[in-house]
């Protein structure tokens, strides 16, 4: 790809619109968006439930899957401090993040030591939380996707619109009109032929990059281990081909022992996409050794906080840190499933990003995101580690309208829908009148509640 092809850094879609329920509208009167999600959700719960045919096993795995996280997230202080000096004794270099200009920067600055001028990257929505593609686009580093349906949103300007599948609000027509908009090839529809043209495109430029930069499934603490699965094998290609790798990963990512990367991979991969398991499986443990053929000369991991700490603190809302991002609460969300993920406006879109996205973001700036549910309960009920995110949803919603000079302080932004006027007319009319009793507590006397 030459110059005139770059891509240029992703514009974010909807950015700057905080109404969240007229890109909603707009996005519920999109025929052809919604007949592509039905068609692609349809699709996904049909092959979750075939993987999970026996539901004795399923909810026994789960169970385990719960446990494993809740017991890693318990010690995760602990459990951190021995990734850190696991990884370190492995030849890793470890840099810590609060915040995602710090994690951006980190990159650069390794980046700048290496004079990198062309960075290619493997699926990682840590990196979309940073923006990591317009950062070092502005810095003149070239930032390319290298897994196909984050190829494609980043080749129309976009963001991803699901986590596990980036491009699914496309159908096949339409990546054929962009391939042949954007990279002057013959308009084809069939889907085998377009995954070629964007591998062609894409081969050369694993041997041309200077850094390959991935996500992290798990980061196990007791041997120093970053595991990555993918089906593509760009993810090992970002990984190895390049001279340096950086991985970049949330803190919740860590688990305590390979042992427990076994049941979490299972439930992953036969929660996201109905397979018993991905077609590749990366366990990087240290830079090359001099007696190995391949692999990078320098691995470095960047452990991004964003907000996490916010949730660990909080030991209900800590329970949004046990996702293992497999995307199964979208696709069985009656919410999400008509709208798309862009609608959200947000990195993480659908039931995980409306708990996880206000930890980011603070709350003030997604005031519609816990409201923007059925409560239903089909996200909890699918989420192979049982996040109680119904419950976790009530929650973020008191915490909404809760009054700005409440002394109980728990996220950025809280109280950003509390309205004095709404409080004082739920007090007077429900709880006013003796005739009239409050079905929360049956008291007669007139009190104040929160709605
Ligand atoms: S919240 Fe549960 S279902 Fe949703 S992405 Fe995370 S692990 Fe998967």
């Amino acid at each position: 790809m030459n110059a005139e092809q770059r891509i240029p850094a992703i514009q974010i879609e909807n950015a700057g619109d905080p109404d969240f329920r007229a890109r909603a509208r707009k996005s519920l009167k999109d025929e052809q968006l919604r007949r592509n999600f039905r068609t692609a959700m349809d699709s996904l719960m049909t092959k979750r439930a075939a993987a999970f045919s026996d539901a004795d096993e399923r909810e026994r795995l789960r169970e385990m899957g719960n446990h494993i996280r809740a017991r890693a997230l318990s010690k995760l202080p602990e459990l951190l401090e021995r990734l850190e000096a696991n990884l370190t004794r492995n030849g890793v270099k470890v840099h810590w993040a609060e915040t995602v200009d710090e994690a951006n920067n980190i990159v650069l600055e390794i980046a700048r030591a290496h004079e990198a001028r062309q960075v290619i990257k493997g699926k990682s929505m840590v990196s979309e939380e940073m923006e990591m593609n317009h950062f070092l686009d502005g810095h003149g580093i070239e930032c390319l996707e290298s897994d196909m349906g984050e190829y494609i949103v980043q080749l129309d300007h976009e963001k991803p619109s699901h986590i596990i599948m980036p491009a699914i609000h496309k159908n096949a027509g339409q990546v054929a009109s962009l391939f042949h908009d954007k990279l002057g090839v013959e308009y084809t529809k069939d889907v085998d032929q377009l995954i070629q043209i964007g591998r062609r495109t894409l081969r050369q430029k694993f041997f041309e990059a200077d850094i390959g930069v991935s996500g992290v499934n798990f980061a196990v603490a007791e041997t120093g281990t970053l595991l990555l699965v993918e089906n593509e094998g760009n993810g090992r290609m970002s990984t190895t081909v390049p001279p340096v790798h950086i991985a970049v990963t949330g803190i919740e990512k860590v688990v305590e022992n390979l042992r427990d990367v076994v049941p979490l991979l299972s439930l992953l991969t036969r929660s996201a996409l109905g397979q018993p398991i991905t077609t590749y499986v990366n366990m990087i443990s240290g830079p090359r050794k001099a007696h190995e053929l391949d692999g990078p000369q320098e691995v470095h991991l960047i452990l991004l906080d964003n907000g996490r700490s916010q949730a660990f603190a909080d030991s209900e809302l800590r329970q949004t840190l046990n996702c293992i991002r497999c995307g199964a609460c979208m696709n069985h969300c009656p919410v999400y499933t008509r709208v798309g993920g862009h609608t959200y406006g947000e990195v993480y879109p659908g039931p995980i990003g409306k708990i996880i996205t206000p930890h980011m973001v603070g709350l003030d700036k997604v005031p519609d995101h816990p409201s923007a549910s059925s409560l239903c309960g089909a996200c909890g009920e699918v989420c192979p580690v049982k996040i109680p995110i119904p419950t976790l949803l009530r929650r973020l919603r008191e915490e909404n309208v809760k009054a700005p000079d409440d002394p109980h302080k728990v996220m950025r932004g809280q109280g950003s829908k509390y309205s004095r006027q709404e409080r004082l007319i739920w007090a007077a009319g429900a709880c006013s009148t003796p005739a009239r009793r409050c079905t929360a507590c049956s008291a007669s006397s007139p009190h104040a509640f929160a709605p």
